[in-house]
């Protein structure tokens, strides 16, 4: 049974319940609605000496979706899942047509401006427009969540691998094994770096096996800058001579190299890492490879919000996801700026925005109207799309109907930048 957030009657937050005991509680009047998406409740009555559980929000920021869980670390269970679809693509491409459009008009004969004077700098930490709507994405959902939710840490995945546990890899000993985490991780990492393909013949898709660059039998170490993926065959042939005797002196030069992206990761996580840190909460990182290794070892489906449940060290080792309905947030920015829009001329097509909220209604607050007379009588659930006329469009998830008069609509949930589904049971499918 899904989980729903309480408040207590100063909006405090308790633990979690069932969303049939919030039902009940709802229906006997002890509790208000205090919020749909995530869904809250607020008590009405006092709750003297509440007991809480210890809840780690934990977070795996990706490109284009961010997955986040929290997890009750005593019992292992996934109480709240969601994924946070960001806008980076729409960020850039509108900002691309906002320079395509002032470039054109300043290239047209027009009364001829100056340039303005350049005093436009990039301050060090600078990350790019479509960057830092991800990392305030992850921050307000950060912000948000501990508002409802008694959370005691955060976890991240800030690196891809763990270059300090591959250090002490060397120490123990390379030789994979199922379960053993400084060799997994290992592993993963010489997988990456020679794309999944035998670095002798070239091959992918069979069996690869980690080989010595110098063999062990010549003095040849388990370090990471001696190792490299073969196949069987290429793996017998070369038997026990080095890389360069074997013919291949381009893989001793190849293995120095640093992976890109392992070390110096995407700045952005950094960026996030930072903002957590400012919030107070102990915060724990982790390494892709240790999610991916606490994700294959317990079974688990690859899906963001689960591989969020599998970051960090402090991960139970039995997370119970099947009793979670992951939510979908989807980032839709608060509308544009723009007073009018363009003709491809650049000459306005509108008239100016007269304003951004009418009768009370923005366009995207999620309304429920129950028409009682006229031709569109019936019941209307969906997000709304004002018009100055008073005559608003609600768009369900099956249709749009037009012209709903804004005294029959009622404000279900203000538009807060983002829209929101549930992810009913199809992510189960992934489940390898
Ligand atoms: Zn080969």
């Amino acid at each position: 049974m899904q989980k729903v957030f309480v408040l207590d009657t100063k909006g405090k937050q308790l633990d979690m319940c069932h969303s049939g005991q919030a039902r009940r509680l709802l229906k006997a009047g002890l509790a208000a609605v205090y919020k749909r998406f995530p869904f809250t409740i607020k008590l009405k009555q006092e709750v003297s000496n509440p007991t809480l559980q210890p809840y780690q929000l934990k977070l795996d920021p990706g490109s284009k979706k961010t997955g986040v869980a929290i997890v009750n670390q005593t019992t292992g269970e996934v109480v709240f899942a969601a994924e946070i679809e960001h806008r980076g693509q729409t960020i850039k491409s509108t900002l691309d047509s906002r320079r395509a459009i002032r470039r054109n008009r300043r290239s047209r004969k027009t009364p001829y401006r100056k340039p303005r004077f350049n005093n436009r700098t990039r301050s060090k930490g600078w990350l790019s427009p479509s960057l830092l709507s991800r990392v305030a994405n992850v921050e307000t959902w950060v912000r948000r969540l501990i508002k409802l939710c008694p959370i005691t840490g955060i976890s991240l995945e800030l690196v891809k691998f763990d270059m300090q546990l591959m250090q002490n890899a060397e120490i123990n000993g390379v030789q994979y094994q199922q379960g053993q985490l400084a060799g997994y991780e290992l592993r993963e990492y010489v997988l990456e770096k020679f794309q999944r393909k035998c670095a002798y013949c070239g091959k992918r898709n069979l069996p690869l096996q980690i080989e010595h660059i110098v063999p062990k039998s010549r003095g040849g170490s388990n370090s990471v800058t001696n190792l490299t993926l073969a196949c069987e065959k290429c793996n017998l042939k070369k038997g026990n001579k080095t890389a360069l005797e074997f013919g291949y002196p381009k893989i001793q030069a190849q293995v120095k190299l640093p992976l890109k992206d392992a070390a110096a990761v995407n700045t952005t996580r950094w960026a996030i890492y930072n903002k957590l840190k400012a919030i107070g909460l102990p915060l724990e990182t982790g390494s892709g490879g240790l999610t991916k290794f606490n994700r294959t070892l317990q079974d688990l489906p690859k899906t963001h919000w689960v591989d969020a449940a599998c970051v960090g060290k402090s991960t139970p080792s039995n997370l119970d996801i099947n009793k979670v309905i992951p939510l979908q947030i989807k980032a839709t920015g608060h509308g544009s700026r723009q007073m009018c829009s363009m003709d491809k001329f650049g000459f306005p097509r509108t008239k100016a925005k007269a304003g951004k909220k009418f009768f009370g209604f923005q366009t995207g607050d999620m309304v429920k109207a129950i028409v009682t007379g006229g031709k569109k009588v019936g019941n209307y659930t969906g997000k709304v799309a004002v018009r100055t006329s008073g005559f608003f469009n609600i768009t369900s998830q099956k249709t749009t109907i037009q012209g709903i008069k804004y005294t029959y609509c009622k404000l279900l949930f203000a538009c807060d930048g983002y829209s929101y589904s549930y992810m009913k049971g199809e992510w189960r499918s992934s489940r390898p």
